[in-house]
């Protein structure tokens, strides 16, 4: 792979034009399903009956000063808005333990989105306007290194544009709409390699108790309610 500084100037130099044509391409329209802000429901029962027992809890990728943003709509604290990254963790006594390096967006009992509401089968983002860029691009991620790939396999691939598993891919997408996404999927891809960039380059190992979880962001250790440490 590159070094994340060469592939931060191959974002810089992306062309949203050109992520534009390839949106349009693959084709787009969020169909409101919800599948991309609950929990992963695909696991079957062990009848194989097709019965779902609850996956895996919903993960998308939150940058700090997101969390900030989202703890301004509704005077949240850190936790009600993010919780550590739980890959890299494990499944202590008293709950997890270990280090991450990403903030994933909170998730509510049943493993959805802390900010996703659902009423009469129509699902709904409550903080739809201040969005984390991973969901204002979803399902689309760029080909390059170092950058994070949203839920889902990847389906689709055009230019450096890759579309993952969503039931609204294939359908038209208007060329403003596709120059809109195109312009957010740029700055996600350059908002994720400084991220990268400042989480090698702040990465100051701290002394931790085995039963702790330490977040290393790109500001530092921090404890799971967002405090350094
Ligand atoms: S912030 Fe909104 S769009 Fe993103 S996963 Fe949560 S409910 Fe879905």
């Amino acid at each position: 792979m590159e070094s994340l500084e060469a592939e931060l100037a191959r974002a810089r130099d992306l062309d949203v034009s050109d992520l534009a044509d390839a949106i349009e391409s693959i084709g787009f329209e969020c169909t409101r399903c919800g599948a991309c802000c609950k929990a992963n429901e695909d696991s079957e029962g062990p009848r194989g009956d097709g019965e779902a027992v609850g996956g895996d809890p919903h993960t998308a990728t939150v940058f700090p000063d997101e969390v900030r943003e989202l703890q301004a709509t509704g005077d949240y604290d850190w936790r009600d808005v993010a919780r550590p990254m739980p890959y890299g963790l494990s499944e202590g006594p008293d709950g997890p333990e270990g280090e991450t390096f990403e903030w994933a967006l909170q998730t509510d009992a049943c493993g959805d989105c802390t900010f996703y509401e659902e009423s009469e089968g129509d699902g709904r983002c409550t903080v739809h306007d201040d969005r984390p860029l991973i969901c204002a691009t979803y399902p689309f991620s760029v080909a390059l290194g170092g950058t994070s790939q949203p839920m889902g396999e990847a389906v689709d691939e055009a230019g450096m544009v890759r579309a993952h598993e969503c039931e609204g891919l294939g359908r038209d997408i208007s060329r403003a709409d596709a120059e809109d996404l195109a312009r957010a999927l740029k700055e996600r891809a350059i908002r994720e390699l400084a991220e990268a960039i400042g989480v090698r380059d702040n990465y100051e190992p701290v002394e931790t108790g085995s039963d702790e979880v330490v977040v290393y962001d790109s500001e530092g250790a921090k404890t799971p309610d967002g405090a350094s440490r």
